[in-house]
C-alpha cells in the first residue's frame, strides 16, 4: 500500500508517500523564520504553524506524487520524541486521515524515521549496520538489525549536548544567524579550518569509545570567540565543523570496525554537513566500508521520513497503533514503532 508519513515533531511540517521503499512524493514547510527572532523553536508558535500547514503540505505531498487521499492505505505519524503540542497536531491529523480513509494507523519513533530515510535512497538498509545519528537533539551511534522488528542497540550517546546544538549554540556566539548549523556550514566555506584547534572531546577515552560530548567544544569556542579582538567567523565555523566532524567519523568508522560491520548510515539534520559527508566518504572508503548517507534535503526533518518507515512497519505485518495513540515527548529509542510497552511482552 501506498503509506503517508506525517512530521510535526519540531518546527517542520512534513508530509510524504512511499510505497515499497519508494518515495512518490513529499512536500514539507516551516516555521523556522517566525522562530528566527527568538533564537530557537518557540513550542507554541510551533504547533499553532503545524495547525496551518499539516493539510496543505498533505495536499501538495499528494499532488507531487500524482495521488489522492484515496489511494492512501496507511497512515505514520511521529508520534514522539519531541515537542508536546506540536507532535499532538500531527497525532490528530494522522488519526482523522487514517479513520476517515478506514486504513491502519501507525504511530513512529522520529529518530527511527531519520534511519529510514537512508533506506529511500540505493536500496534496503543491510542488517546489521552501525546507525550514526546525528541531529538537533540527539546524537548517537547505534547498531539496527532489522528496523521494523528488532530492538535498537545504542552503541554509544552523547552525554550532554548534541553536534546540532553544538553548531546552533556557537553559531549565536558568532553572530550567524538562525538555525546555526547551516549558516555554520555556509561560513566555513571560506574559512581554513586549520586556523584554530578545537579540542577533539572524548576521542582519547578508552573506556567510553562511542560515547560523545558537546558542551566542552562548545566552551572552547565561546572562549576562543572573546579572547578576540575581531574574531575570524570563518575560520571559526572552519574549525569547529572540522571538529565535530572528526570526531563523529573517527568513532562511526571505530564503531563499524570494532563490530566487523560494513555498512556506516549517518542521518539527522548534521548528516546535511558538507565536512562531515566529506570526512565520512573519505574515511568509509579507506576503511572499506560503505556509507549510507540520505541527500542533504532528506536529512533534516520531513515526512518522507516518516512514511519510510511506515512502510516498513506495514510490510513486516506490525501491529497498528490503537484508536488512542498519544504523543510521548520524551521517547526513548529502543522501537522504530511507539506502541504500549505491555504489547511487546
Ligand atoms: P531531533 O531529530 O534530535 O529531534 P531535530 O528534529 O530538531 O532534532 P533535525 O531536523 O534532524 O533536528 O536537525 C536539525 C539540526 O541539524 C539543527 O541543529 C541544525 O543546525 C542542524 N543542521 C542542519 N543542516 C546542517 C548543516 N548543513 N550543517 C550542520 N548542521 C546542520
Ligand atoms: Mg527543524
Ligand atoms: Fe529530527
Amino acid at each position: 500500500p501506498v503509506v503517508l508519513g506525517i512530521e510535526s515533531s519540531c518546527d517542520e511540517t512534513g508530509a510524504g508517500l512511499v510505497r515499497d521503499g519508494v518515495l512518490l512524493g513529499q512536500a514539507v514547510a516551516s516555521s523556522m523564520d517566525e522562530h528566527a527572532r527568538f533564537g530557537g523553536v518557540v513550542p507554541e508558535i510551533a504547533a499553532r504553524a503545524h495547525v496551518h500547514a499539516v493539510a496543505p503540505v498533505v495536499t501538495e505531498a499528494l499532488a507531487r506524487a500524482g495521488l489522492t487521499l484515496a489511494d492512501v492505505g496507511a497512515v505514520a505519524v511521529t508520534s514522539g520524541p519531541g515537542l508536546s503540542g506540536a507532535l499532538q497536531v500531527g497525532v490528530a491529523a494522522a488519526k482523522s486521515y487514517a479513520f476517515s480513509l478506514g486504513v491502519p494507523l501507525y504511530g513512529v519513533h522520529h529518530l527511527a524515521g531519520h534511519v529510514a530515510a537512508a533506506g529511500l535512497h540505493g536500496g534496503p538498509l543491510p542488517n546489521p549496520c552501525v546507525v550514526l545519528i546525528v541531529s538537533g537533539g540527539h546524537t548517537s551511534l547505534l547498531l539496527v538489525r532489522d528496523l521494523a522488528r528488532d530492538p535498537i542497540t545504542h552503541l554509544g550517546d552523547t552525554l550532554d549536548d548534541a553536534a546540532g546544538e553544538c553548531f546552533d549554540k556557537v553559531a549565536r556566539i558568532l553572530g550567524l544567524p538562525y538555525p546555526g548549523g547551516p549558516a555554520i556550514d555556509r561560513a566555513a566555506r571560506t574559512g581554513d579550518r586549520k586556523a584554530v584547534r578545537f579540542p577533539r572531546p572524548l576521542t582519547r577515552a578508552q573506556d567510553a569509545p562511542y560515547a560523545f560530548s558537546f558542551s566542552g567544544l562548545k566552551t572552547a569556542a565561546a572562549r576562543w570567540v572573546e579572547a578576540q579582538q575581531t574574531p575570524h567567523v570563518p575560520d571559526a565555523a572552519a574549525a569547529l565543523q572540522e571538529a565535530v566532524a572528526d570526531v563523529l567519523t573517527r568513532k562511526a568508522v571505530r564503531a563499524c570496525t570494532d563490530h566487523g560491520i560494513t555498512t556506516l548510515v549517518v542521518v539527522g539534520g548534521v548528516a546535511a554537513n558538507s565536512r562531515v559527508r566529506e570526512l565520512a566518504e573519505r574515511r568509509c572508503a579507506s576503511a572499506g566500508i560503505t556509507l549510507r548517507v540520505p541527500p542533504p534535503g532528506l536529512c533534516t526533518d520531513n515526512g518522507a521520513m516518516i512514511a519510510a518507515i511506515g512502510d516498513l512497519l506495514v510490510r513486516a505485518g506490525a501491529e497498528p497503533a490503537p484508536a488512542e495513540l498519544s504523543v510521548d515527548p520524551s521517547a526513548p529509542l529502543e522501537f522504530a514503532a511507539l506502541v504500549p510497552l505491555t504489547d511487546r511482552r
